[in-house]
């Protein structure tokens, strides 16, 4: 569908995670009038549980990215510096102090060398470390330097507010239970009401199963679980997130060590394991020394929503008018300025997102 020559376009978006907030976000910048719903309170779901992390450099070589991706994830760091100016850096504690990826045994510095490697095949920009940082216990590391980190407890509620402050509507305890094609427009009922759009965007995190009949897409959506730990701070001050093979450490502008996290593939529940936790901790304070000895001041899971080849699915759903926001795994804050900006393309000017995030890699339409 094209609607360059519509006034006003009216679009829906179901999910007011932060892929939905995102995609509200860039909509509204471009003029559309945008609805979000959503099934519990807006800007919580994966991002309340995540660990923070704008680590693009970092994640791109160490999952050996594909050029899509990693151009998603270039642009998406790119377009984060303009998300701090608009949501305010202090207000969500953005900042960028690099990723720091240290090793121990050979395993380890073979695994540096693995990163180095994909690092400059992919032309993201990272340094050996000659001199690791005092805090640090470890032989060698690697510093991806333009990655960054916020505080995901703050952005949510910020976020929410701002596509609010910029006249979005977003429709709390408010779940979308059928889409249907009505006309040139699509339907979307609610557990309140029904009411037509030109275009909706599924952004339905691990949760929106109930409208596969409307969306097969959401079949290969699968739960990744995360278990994670907070330390009480402040002290210490870590200007930059640590990325190990075995635990990460970010800490937060009001002083916390957070600590993650588990990758459970299938698992959708919220269960915290002490076990898990635990040994989290332990291989935190390995890399961390100054760490130990710090009271755990919570511990908490979230599910990322996963997809088969852990690619978003983003573009063109099943139904005319319907859009898929979906998939964005265990990098969704990272994306989600840049998928805003490719569903935004996508809807009103025609421009679909990159074949490789396509729906029809798992289902023919
Ligand atoms: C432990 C953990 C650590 C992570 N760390 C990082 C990190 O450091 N950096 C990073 O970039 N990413 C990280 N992630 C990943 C990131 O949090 C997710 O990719 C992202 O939050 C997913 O956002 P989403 O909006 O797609 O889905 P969700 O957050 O799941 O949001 C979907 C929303 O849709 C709503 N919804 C579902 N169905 C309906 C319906 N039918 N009607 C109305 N509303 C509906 C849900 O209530 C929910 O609020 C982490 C994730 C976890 C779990």
């Amino acid at each position: 569908m094209d609607f360059k020559s519509k006034p006003r376009v009216r679009i829906a978006i179901a999910g007011g995670g932060i892929a939905g907030l995102a995609c509200a976000k860039a909509l509204l910048n471009r003029g559309a009038a945008v609805t979000v719903y959503e099934a519990g309170a807006a800007g919580q779901g994966a991002l309340w549980a995540s660990g923070g992390m704008l680590a693009g450099g970092f994640e791109c070589a160490e999952a050996n990215a594909s050029p899509a991706f990693a151009e998603l994830a270039r642009r998406g760091m790119a377009l984060w510096s303009d998300w701090a100016e608009d949501l305010g850096a202090a207000r969500i504690g953005y900042r960028v102090g690099g990723v720091i990826s240290p090793a121990s045994d050979f395993a380890g510095l073979d695994w540096l060398d693995v990163l180095a490697e994909r690092a400059g095949q992919l032309d993201i920009p990272y340094r050996r470390l000659r001199r690791l940082p005092e805090c640090v216990r470890a032989r060698s590391a690697i510093e991806f330097p333009e990655d960054g980190e916020l505080d995901n407890r703050l952005l949510g509620p910020r976020l929410a507010a701002f596509v609010r402050e910029a006249g979005g509507h977003i429709l709390e305890r408010t779940n979308v239970t059928v889409l249907a094609t009505d006309g040139d427009r699509v339907r979307v009922e609610t557990n309140e009401a029904s009411h037509n759009f030109d275009a909706v965007i599924l952004a339905t995190g691990v949760a929106g199963q109930a409208l596969q009949p409307a969306e097969p897409a959401l079949s290969a959506i699968r739960p990744v679980k995360g278990q994670m730990l907070s330390l009480q701070g402040p002290g210490e001050q870590l200007a930059f997130c640590l990325r190990a093979r075995n635990a990460y450490v970010s800490q937060k502008t009001d002083g916390r060590f957070v600590i993650g996290a588990t990758s459970e593939t299938g698992k959708s529940d919220t269960h915290v394991d002490d076990t898990a936790i635990s040994a989290l901790r332990r291989n935190a304070e390995t890399w961390l020394p100054g760490l130990e000895g710090r009271e755990v001041t919570e511990s908490w899971a979230g599910i990322r929503p996963g997809t088969p080849d852990n690619l978003p699915i983003l573009g063109a759903g099943a139904l005319p008018g319907v859009y898929l926001a979906l998939g964005l795994y265990r990098n969704g804050v990272l994306l989600a300025p840049a998928v805003g900006e490719l569903m935004a393309d996508a809807i009103l000017s025609g421009t679909a997102p990159p074949v490789d995030f396509g729906a029809a890699r798992f289902f023919q339409r």
